[in-house]
């Protein structure tokens, strides 16, 4: 299976720098999966028209329509081209309160608007020190078994990412990441989910991905702060190349 690369720009680049990038990535036959802000969406979707690229959304909202200030419905994100939506990043769940019982409203309204999410889950420093880091993960991905098989299929991945080592500069190390990656294996198959790539994130960086990549169960990379400049986001994709 290739080995993917995802890129998460967060509330990063702008519209001329982010459709720049993608433009670059798209002619080079890379087939990154892109996850720029909002407002780039529609810019980047066309720099990577007819390329190998994929794009996708870094939240949706839960509510189908109506009176929902700022935010972004599933329909409008699949009428604007976009396949692929972010659910469950450690940013939304910490920084903006994100519980599972809107995780699961999100994963519904995007599997039923046609979206594939990818579904991110990963421990904080405290359940790791407390031993929980495995309770954490496995309750995490539970969620999932609220859904509706056909829902459940639409998923375009899962990503592990242990919260402490997300743009901190702090690895995860081989040791923590192997065993991870083959509990969400585990779990997922017993989901019916056997087919579905499991991503690791957290301080990815050209230095790192082929170790990265080495390891059994990580089916790619999804990546942040390392994939806001081409050069980087191209080394580590030509290391997931090279481990495909
Ligand atoms: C992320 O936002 O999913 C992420 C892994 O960020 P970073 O690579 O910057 O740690």
């Amino acid at each position: 299976m290739p080995k993917i690369v995802a890129a998460n720009w967060k509330m990063n680049l702008r519209r001329g720098s982010a459709s720049a990038l993608a433009g670059r990535l798209a002619r080079d036959g890379r087939a990154c999966w892109l996850f720029p802000a909002f407002p780039h969406l529609d810019a980047v979707g066309a720099a990577i028209k007819g390329s190998q690229c994929k794009l996708g959304a870094q939240d949706v909202s839960p509510e189908l329509d109506g009176a929902f200030t700022g935010d972004v419905s599933a329909e409008m994100l699949a009428d604007l081209g976009c396949g692929m939506v972010l659910v469950g990043h450690s940013e939304r769940r910490q920084g903006y309160g994100e519980d599972a019982a809107r995780l699961l409203a999100k994963l519904r309204r995007a599997a039923q608007a046609g979206l594939a999410p990818l579904f991110c889950v990963g421990e904080t420093l405290a359940r790791r020190k407390a031993g929980k880091a495995e309770d954490t993960v496995r309750e995490q991905l539970a969620l999932l078994s609220k859904l509706a098989a056909v829902e459940r299929g639409r998923l375009c991945a899962v990503a592990y990412e242990p919260v402490w080592a997300i743009g901190t500069g702090v690895n995860a190390t081989a040791a923590e990441i192997a065993p991870m990656h083959a509990l969400v294996r585990a779990e997922l198959d017993k989901l019916g989910l056997a087919k579905q790539p499991i991503l690791y994130g957290g301080s990815v960086k050209p230095e790192n991905a082929a170790e990265l990549l080495a390891l059994a169960e990580v089916n790619g990379l999804l990546v942040g702060g390392g994939s806001l400049e081409y050069d980087s986001l191209a080394a580590i994709d030509d290391a997931a190349k090279s481990a495909s």
